[in-house]
């Protein structure tokens, strides 16, 4: 199986459809969402269409999704995500909101291959930046291979019997085997807003059978989304960092 996996797309369009071209011309099997489809960027209901589009699909919530469509109130946001998130919900029709609603709580097993998560596979709305917060993950869980996202920082996290490793990726295409009796945590990066200092669109595929990950950077038009995000009367910071991957 050849899964397509996509975290964080933040309503961002333009980049969800540089990713989607990209991959049409490869082969996949099943999508897999890790969750904040919305907020921030000036498209919710077109991003979730497309990606209710995708079959088959496992999809799981992130913590704006929870915001946007009324499971959380977001006292827990920062001025700018909230204001966001108030504007999505007003623009999200009944149909769209419903469907973020409903979304699942993670960690979901996809397959019996793979967990995935949004922030962690114990807490939906932690984050695991470094190896401390990796190992703790690892610690309290079994999985051999979890994905999750919620950072926007493409990342692996590989356990050896021995130590833990952390391998960052290399853009566009960073392509790597899994090893046997190694246990990986795996973030595809950001489709909507990436924040390694790159503003290329990131996202993961999967190869069950070979045991490959790649983790692949997309250009998109950041000045469209840009452009967007100001007429919407978004907040400008949402528009400046996308530029910089920030
Ligand atoms: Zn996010």
């Amino acid at each position: 199986m050849r899964y397509l996996i996509l975290s964080d797309i933040h309503a961002n369009r333009e980049a969800l459809s540089a990713v989607l071209a990209r991959v049409r011309r490869k082969r996949w099997d099943k999508a897999v969402f890790l969750g904040d489809l919305v907020g921030y960027g000036a498209h919710p209901n077109q991003t979730v269409e497309m990606v209710r589009a995708l079959k088959p699909l496992v999809a799981i919530r992130g913590n704006h999704d929870k915001v946007c469509s009324g499971v959380e109130d977001g006292e827990m946001f920062n001025r700018v995500a909230l204001q966001a998130a108030q504007w999505t919900r007003t623009r999200l029709t009944q149909q769209n909101l419903r469907w973020l609603y409903q979304l699942p709580e993670g960690p979901a097993i996809v397959d019996d291959a793979f967990a995935i998560a949004h922030g962690t596979p114990i807490d939906e709305d932690a984050y695991i930046f470094g190896e401390i917060e990796a190992l703790n993950v690892f610690r309290q869980t079994t999985f051999p291979l979890c994905f999750f996202g919620h950072s926007h920082f493409p990342v692996v996290f590989g356990l050896s019997p021995e130590a833990i490793h952390t391998v960052l990726t290399t853009s566009p295409t960073f392509r790597f085997r899994l090893e046997p009796g190694m246990r990986y945590l795996i973030n595809p990066g950001s489709i909507g807003q990436p924040r390694d200092g790159s503003p290329l669109a990131s996202f993961a595929i999967f190869d069950s059978q070979s045991r490959t990950v790649s983790i692949n950077r997309v250009a998109y038009a950041v000045d469209r989304a840009q452009k967007r995000i100001l007429d919407a009367g978004l907040p400008r910071p949402l528009a400046d960092r996308l530029a910089l991957g920030r």
